[in-house]
């Protein structure tokens, strides 16, 4: 074993010895919580969790069975003040007493990824953004699968990091991040860092204040070196000041930007009718048309996911393949059915503004919008114009529809209120004619009529295919 080798070895010893003697209290009892729970355990911490709701029972049998300690609904200050280090779910905010004592202890608080990073070497291709960091990541990880690499899929999407790390051993994660896990993160360090986009989101996690919640994804490059990659949308308003502040730190990340177009420095384009990414390796090319994902923003999520893969080593055949056989992820501008020559689209994973602009900007027929719901403090100019001269009717889904109606009405040929999907989808299929789309696009989120955006998605679907 080499001197490097053997070193890091009597560190990790070292760490394991100490863990043992530290109390390691996780905060929150879903998917993260739960998995983090049972990493601390193996790594023989004094663990306990607390949760102030009910633990859903699948995560309960997990701490039984790895017997760690937990309660529910309630937070016993005794047990969770005596932490040497807090695990805090994401969705957690800062503003909850029990946060605000923690804090006051200095006791410090992380987040899953945080903590599990400290216990694998694999590589990490960590995805951000305020849009399409479920299609990117989950593209990302269908071409490595594809390819045969012992890939885990993490972070918003599937089994927790932390869980995988206790009883998987993968040479490399695909991690989606929100911008939550990044508040908790610290050491960790992405090997590939994609950050995909910026625009206004979770404000009222941020104490309304943009900049922070910038400077919250711009925590996915923290620790990243000259040999780490970062990989970026090149045309984001909002990103390009703070790369190029970026940009004159020592020993930065190596930079990857991705664009529409080709540009100084870009390393994925389209260019005639094809894709292309350029890395010191090789120049791989691809018809667009034969890219499984459509619309504008798929294509960056494509260029995104393409740059990630070449990087991992992934030759241009099974890239090549992996772009053309990809799915889409439920929810997502997901084709639903033809009906009577309309089609339907369902895309309730479009909770704000931007997400809906896109999906209208790649409708190419006239199109029939059902959006409403939550409203997250809505600016709806961004899509105003696209409304006006491609939508034929909008359907006002929600219990308060006055914002909606104040802003919109007059501005096309119809708009309509729906109390429910069923009489959403019937005055769609009403006002909609043979070679339009009707497009679920809400816009806001769902917990108005809906338990979240996928029940939304799924009543969307139901009733289409009762038509
Ligand atoms: P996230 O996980 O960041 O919420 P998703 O992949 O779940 O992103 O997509 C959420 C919504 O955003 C969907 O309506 C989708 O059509 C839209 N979307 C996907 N990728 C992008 C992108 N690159 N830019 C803008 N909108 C996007």
């Amino acid at each position: 074993m080499g001197l490097i080798a053997t070193i890091k070895k009597q560190e990790k010893q070292v760490i394991n010895l100490w863990d043992t003697m530290r109390r390691l209290v996780v905060l929150g009892g879903g998917e993260s919580g739960a998995g983090a729970a049972v990493l601390a355990k193996k790594q023989g911490f004094d663990v306990f969790l607390s949760d102030s709701s009910e633990i859903k029972p699948k995560y309960k049998e997990l701490l039984t069975k790895y017997e760690i300690p937990f309660e529910e609904k309630q937070h016993t200050e005794a047990l969770i003040l005596t932490a040497d280090e807090v695990v805090k779910s994401p969705g957690i905010p800062d503003k909850v007493p029990i946060i605000k004592k923690i804090r006051e202890m200095n006791i410090p608080i992380i987040s899953e990824i945080e903590f599990a990073g400290r216990y694998t070497d694999a590589k990490m291709i960590c995805i951000t953004g305020s849009n399409g960091k479920t299609t990117t990541t989950s593209l990302i990880y269908h071409i490595l699968k594809n390819a045969g690499l012992n890939v885990g899929l993490a972070g918003n999407i599937g089994d927790s990091l932390a869980l995988q790390v206790a009883e998987q051993n993968f040479d490399c994660y695909v991690i989606e991040l929100s911008s939550f896990q990044l508040d908790g993160m610290y050491d960790f360090k992405a090997d590939i860092a994609i950050l995909l986009n910026i625009t206004p989101d979770h404000l009222d996690r941020y104490d309304y204040k943009f900049e922070n919640y910038i400077a919250s994804k711009f925590r996915i490059l923290q620790n990243q070196t000259a040999a780490d990659a970062f990989i970026f949308w090149n045309d984001d308003p909002v990103m390009q000041l703070r790369i190029t502040n970026y940009e004159s730190q020592k020993n930065h990340a190596t930079f990857y930007p991705f664009s529409e177009k080709k540009g100084a420095g870009v390393k994925a384009y389209t260019e005639n009718n094809k894709l292309v990414i350029e890395t010191s390796k090789n120049t791989f090319t691809m018809e667009e048309e034969l890219v499984a994902l459509t619309g504008t923003h798929n294509l960056y999520n494509s260029l995104a996911a393409g740059l990630a893969a070449k990087l991992m080593g992934i030759s241009d055949d099974n890239l090549r393949r992996s772009l053309s056989t990809f799915k889409g992820v439920e929810h997502r501008l997901e084709k639903v059915a033809h009906v009577r020559g309309v089609e339907y689209i369902n895309d309730s994973k479009a909770t704000n503004v931007n997400s809906c602009w896109y999906a209208l900007h790649s409708m190419r027929t006239p199109t029939v919008l059902i959006l409403g719901g939550t409203d997250k403090g809505n600016d709806y100019t961004e899509i105003e114009s696209l409304v006006v001269k491609k939508c034929r009717a909008l359907i006002f889904l929600g219990v308060d529809n006055a914002k909606l109606h104040a802003f919109f009405d007059g501005k096309v040929p119809a708009t309509t209120d729906a109390g429910s999907m069923h009489e959403a989808v019937a005055q769609a299929y009403d006002l909609a004619q043979k070679g339009d789309t009707v497009l679920l696009s809400p816009c806001c989120a769902s917990f108005d009529l809906f338990k979240n955006y996928e029940d939304r998605g799924w009543q969307f679907k139901a009733c289409v295919e009762k038509l």
